[in-house]
């Protein structure tokens, strides 16, 4: 039997010196051409498709390629690949063993497994989960572990996503013949008719029929389920960031890939600081005497408290920066903004006569000389 087998690189349409990109590229195409979807109850083109794939499973296999090199069909045990029983009936792939075509296939049909024309086999990507974070300034900044629940759909544990129930297994759909699809003439103008292809309405498109489905999932092969998952966020998280959980999405289907778990971050605003980037920005009051006077003034800093010597004179909005005092960033943990803060100086109200009386006597031995903004400001008004 084994003389008689055609040369899988032949059967690939491929040299003998063809890269693995290559392999794959001609495998995709010829099992496009000859898929048992796209070619219903064509004997010739089921062959051809298994002959594509046993050739496929060999040449995209280091070992069994090299051994195939070596010693032709001789070298490879028809046992171990177990492709002796290839069976589409079910759609999965049954007999390929190890080897996973179901990324192929959605490779192969992605391109119209979704909306209503769904095909029969088509693997589908589970959709991604969107859901909403809130976290606090403090967790933002430092990180933190959170829980998140959220409702994705999962693949029926009871009849494992058939949708039929026990000891029953869905039939083929009779009006599309199980293809999903049934093709329709439509009159044109100037006499011409128009082929339409449509997802066959009594199987939904799913070329089979469940006459007795599922009690958990009702039929659909697919459930909503609650699920809680345990998210790391990383230090220097922000308002807005977008975490995503590969894989941990809704199913997909027919072998497809599960989506994500999209998370928006929402960070909770601090009542002392702003961020600008990894830039921790504050406004802190200040007295008129510590302005004037200048000395040690409290700073507020992500690590608590900090003494900071204020410079006598110090006018209101003056900014100061306290360099690499900000935000680590969550791009590179060795990389910290600054933090940067305002004063404001505060005017005192509610003195008492005797304060008041202090600042007359004050005010009066003021000269020019203390008020150099004031006293420009009046030289140009007199001049202009
Ligand atoms: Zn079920």
């Amino acid at each position: 039997m084994a003389e008689n087998k055609r040369d899988y690189y032949e059967t690939l349409g491929i040299s003998k010196n063809a890269n693995e990109a290559e392999i794959k590229k001609a495998y995709r195409n010829l099992a496009k051409k000859y898929h048992p979807d796209v070619n219903p109850n064509d004997k010739t083109a089921e062959k051809k498709f298994k002959e594509v794939n046993e050739a496929y499973e060999i040449l995209s296999d280091g070992e069994k390629k090299s051994q195939y090199d070596m010693y032709g069909h001789a070298g490879i045990d028809p046992n171990s690949g177990g492709f002796g029983g290839f069976d589409f009936s079910g759609g999965r792939s049954g007999g390929f063993g190890a080897f996973d075509m179901n990324d192929i296939l959605n490779d192969l049909f992605g391109g119209f497994s979704s909306g209503t024309s769904s095909r029969r086999n088509a693997a589908v990507h589970g959709e991604d989960v969107h859901t909403r974070l809130s976290i606090s300034f403090e967790e933002a900044v430092f990180g933190c572990t959170k829980e998140i629940s959220y409702t994705r759909i999962e693949t029926c544990e009871t009849c494992s996503g058939t949708g039929a129930a026990k000891d029953s297994s869905p039939e083929t759909c009779t009006v599309c013949g199980g293809t999903g699809t049934v093709t329709t003439q439509r009159r044109a103008s100037f006499g011409m008719t128009i082929n339409q292809t449509a997802a066959c309405q009594t199987c939904r498109g799913t070329g089979k029929i469940i006459k007795n489905p599922c009690p958990t999932c009702k039929g659909a092969g697919l459930v909503r389920k609650n699920v809680k998952r345990t998210i790391e966020i990383q230090p220097g998280a922000y308002d807005g960031l977008r975490l995503a959980v590969s894989g941990a999405g809704s199913a997909g289907r027919n072998g497809g890939m599960p989506g994500d778990v999209i998370i928006s971050i929402n960070v909770r605003p601090h009542p002392v600081f702003e961020r600008d980037g990894n830039h921790l920005i504050c406004e802190i009051p200040i007295t008129f005497t510590e302005a004037a006077l200048g000395g040690e003034i409290e700073v507020p800093t992500l690590e608590g408290k900090e003494k900071f010597n204020l410079p006598e004179g110090t006018q209101t909005g003056s900014v100061f920066t306290l360099k690499n005092r900000g935000i680590q960033s969550i791009k590179n943990a060795k990389l910290r903004g600054d933090l940067v803060f305002r004063v404001t100086v505060e005017i005192p109200t509610g003195l008492s006569e005797k304060q008041k009386n202090i600042l007359r006597e004050f005010n009066e031995s003021c000269g020019n000389k203390n008020h150099s903004k004031k006293e420009g400001f009046f030289r140009k008004f007199i001049k202009s």
